[in-house]
C-alpha cells in the first residue's frame, strides 16, 4: 500500500481556475477536459449554454442569468496524471464559495484576457491564492483576437498584483496572425492550424525546432526575426526560472493561447502538469499532515443540498489529504466526537457523477450528507484532529427572513437551515421578545436572490426579505458583557447564532468603532469564536 500510494500522490495534480468573469474559464475547462479524454466533442462555446446542465452548472437560476453559481469538481486523466479541476463559480458576489475551493485546491490557474488584463475580480481571488502560498499558473486568453503586448502584461502583473512572472512560452503573432507559441525550454515553436476545425476537436499541431533549417518553411523571415529579438529580450532582461521560486508563488510560470481555437492548450497543459505540485502536506491543530501519511484524513470545504431535484440529497464535498479512502470505510468526525461511516462517496468525472471505489490524496469526494457535516469539518482514520485554514467569512448584507405563508413555516426553517449548513447563508436569531423571525447575512448581496429562489424551489416556501441597514457582524467576547445593552440602538443590534453566541450587527464602520472605543475590556470577533 505504502508504494500505490506514494505512487498515486505523486502522479495526482488538484488545481483550481481562477479568473473575471468572461476570461474563458468555462471555454477553458471544456478543452481541458477534451484534451483529457473526458469528453470527445468540446461543445462551441455557443452550444454551451443550451448545455450548460451537462457540466458544471446545474441551476435553474444560473442557466437564466448565465453566470456559474457553484462549485464542482471534475477528474480527468492526462498522460499518466490524475487531474481534479475544481471548478469555481465566476460571479464576484459568489466569491465565499471560491475562496473555499481554493482551500482544497494545490495549485491555482490564473485566466487573463488578453486584451483586458489584470481585472477586478482576478485581483481579488489572485490575493487569497498568495495567502496560501500555492504555486500561481497564467494562461493569458484569446490571442486569436488583438489584445495587449505580452510585455506589457507581464508588467502589469508586476505592477498590480506584485508577482513576476516566466513565460515558459512566448506567442507568435497575435489576432488573424497568431501562428503559434514558441517553448523556451525545449527551443521548439508549436505551429497550429486552424484547417478543419473550430475548436471541436484537438488542434492540428506541428512542432519544429528554432534551430532547424525547417522552421523557415513554417514561419516567415518576419516572424522569425520578432520571435528571436522578443526571446533575447526574455533572456536578458526577465527572470531565472527556478522550481522553488514556482512553489513558493514568487514567481508564475505564464502561458499564451487562444481556449476557443485549441491553440496552446496542450502545450500548457503538458508544461503545467509537470510543474504544477502534488498534494502537499496540510496543518492540523497536531502538526502538519503529509500525504503521505498512511491514516486517511481529509476536510469538508462545500456542502451542497439538491444537487438533484429528483433525489433531494446533500453532498459534502471532501478533499482527501492523506491515507487512502476506501468504500464503506468509517472516519472520526472531530467536531461531532464520533466515528462516522462515509457514505455513498462519488466522483465527479467530467459530466456525471459516478460511484467510486477509492480515493487518494488530492482526489474530492462527494459523500452522502444526512446532515452530520459542516464546511472545516475534519474527519480522520483513528485519530482525533482538525485541519486549519478553511475560510469563513464575516457576512455584509443582512436582511429579515418572514415566510408569505404562514403554513410553510416548517419548511421555510428546515431550508434555511440547510442553506446555512451548507454555507450559503448565516442565521441568527433575534434576541428581542416578540420577534420570531431569523435574521439572514451573507457575504454578497446576490446570496439573497439565490435564497429566495432555492428556498422556493427546493423547499416550496416562498420568503419576504426586509433588508436591514447593517454592515458588519461581530462576536463580542468579555467579562461582563451584557447582550442587552447593545441592543436596539438604531445603528446596531443583538443577535444570536446558532450556537448560542450573542453577536452585534452594526450599521458601518463608524458604529463598530465606537463601541470598540467605548468597550476595550471587549473582543469584537469577525469570526466565531471557538466552542
Ligand atoms: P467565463 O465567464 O470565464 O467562464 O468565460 P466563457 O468561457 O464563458 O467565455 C466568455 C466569452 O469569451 C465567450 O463569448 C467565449 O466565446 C469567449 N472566449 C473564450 N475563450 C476565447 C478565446 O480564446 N478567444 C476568443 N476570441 N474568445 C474566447
Amino acid at each position: 500500500m505504502t508504494n500505490e500510494l506514494h505512487r498515486e500522490v505523486a502522479r495526482r495534480r488538484t488545481f483550481a481556475i481562477i479568473s473575471h468573469p468572461d476570461a474563458g474559464k468555462t471555454t477553458l475547462t471544456e478543452k481541458l477536459l477534451l484534451y483529457g479524454g473526458a469528453i470527445h466533442l468540446a461543445g462551441s462555446v455557443k452550444a454551451k449554454r443550451a448545455r450548460r446542465h451537462a457540466t458544471s452548472d446545474w441551476m435553474e437560476l444560473e442557466k437564466e442569468r448565465g453566470i456559474s453559481v457553484t462549485s464542482s469538481v471534475l477528474q480527468f486523466v492526462y498522460r499518466d496524471h490524475a487531474v481534479n479541476l475544481l471548478d469555481t463559480p465566476g460571479h464576484q458576489d459568489f466569491s465565499e464559495d471560491t475562496y473555499r475551493t481554493l482551500a482544497a485546491a494545490d495549485s491555482a490557474v490564473m485566466l487573463i484576457d488578453a486584451a483586458k488584463g489584470v481585472e477586478p475580480q482576478t485581483k481579488k481571488l489572485f490575493k487569497v491564492c498568495r495567502m496560501r502560498g500555492i504555486p500561481i499558473f497564467t494562461f493569458v486568453n484569446k490571442l486569436d483576437r488583438y489584445g495587449r503586448e505580452p510585455l506589457d502584461l507581464m508588467d502589469e502583473l508586476e505592477q498590480v498584483l506584485g508577482i513576476r512572472s516566466y513565460p515558459m512560452n512566448w506567442p507568435i503573432g497575435m489576432g488573424p496572425d497568431f501562428r503559434g507559441v514558441y517553448d523556451r525550454q525545449k527551443r521548439v515553436v508549436h505551429v497550429f492550424s486552424a484547417e478543419g476545425s473550430h475548436g471541436e476537436s484537438e488542434v492540428a499541431e506541428r512542432s519544429v525546432s528554432i534551430d532547424s533549417d525547417e522552421i523557415k518553411t513554417v514561419l516567415t523571415e518576419a516572424e522569425l526575426e520578432k520571435l528571436h529579438g522578443d526571446i533575447e529580450l526574455l533572456d536578458i532582461g526577465g527572470d531565472e526560472f527556478t522550481r522553488e521560486k514556482c512553489d513558493s508563488g514568487q514567481l508564475s510560470p505564464m502561458f499564451f493561447g487562444s481556449a476557443m481555437t485549441n491553440f496552446g492548450v496542450r502545450p500548457f497543459l503538458d508544461v503545467f502538469l509537470d510543474l504544477a505540485p502534488a498534494p502537499t502536506s496540510r496543518p492540523t491543530t497536531k502538526g502538519p499532515r503529509e500525504p503521505t501519511d498512511p491514516k486517511f484524513a481529509g476536510f469538508v470545504f462545500k456542502i451542497q443540498a439538491n444537487m438533484d431535484p429528483a433525489h433531494r440529497d446533500r453532498i459534502a464535498f471532501m478533499r482527501v489529504v492523506s491515507g487512502r479512502y476506501v468504500k464503506g470505510m468509517s472516519a472520526f468526525h472531530s467536531r461531532l466526537g464520533k466515528e462516522v461511516r462515509l457514505a455513498k462517496p462519488s466522483q465527479f468525472m467530467a459530466a456525471e457523477r459516478t460511484a467510486i471505489e477509492d480515493a487518494w490524496p488530492g482526489d474530492v469526494i462527494g459523500l452522502f450528507d444526512p446532515g452530520q457535516y459542516r464546511i472545516g469539518d475534519t474527519l480522520a482514520e483513528g485519530t482525533e484532529v482538525e485541519f486549519e485554514g478553511v475560510p469563513r467569512f464575516s457576512p455584509e448584507h443582512f436582511a429579515v427572513v418572514r415566510s408569505k405563508d404562514p403554513l410553510r413555516r416548517k419548511q421555510m426553517e428546515k431550508g434555511l437551515e440547510q442553506l446555512s449548513e451548507e454555507g450559503t447563508v448565516q442565521i441568527f436569531q433575534q434576541l428581542h421578545m416578540g420577534m420570531k423571525d431569523p435574521i439572514v447575512g451573507v457575504v454578497g448581496a446576490l446570496q439573497f436572490e439565490v435564497l429566495q429562489y432555492r428556498l422556493e424551489h427546493e423547499y416550496g416556501a416562498k420568503i419576504a426579505l426586509d433588508r436591514l441597514p447593517f454592515s458588519h457582524a461581530r462576536w463580542v467576547v468579555g467579562p461582563n458583557f451584557d447582550p442587552k445593552s447593545f441592543d436596539w440602538e438604531g445603528n446596531r443590534q443583538t443577535v444570536q447564532d446558532r450556537d448560542g453566541l450573542p453577536l452585534v450587527l452594526f450599521r458601518d464602520d463608524w458604529a463598530l468603532q465606537h463601541a470598540e472605543d467605548k468597550h476595550p475590556e471587549l473582543k469584537f470577533l469577525s469570526e466565531a469564536p471557538m466552542l
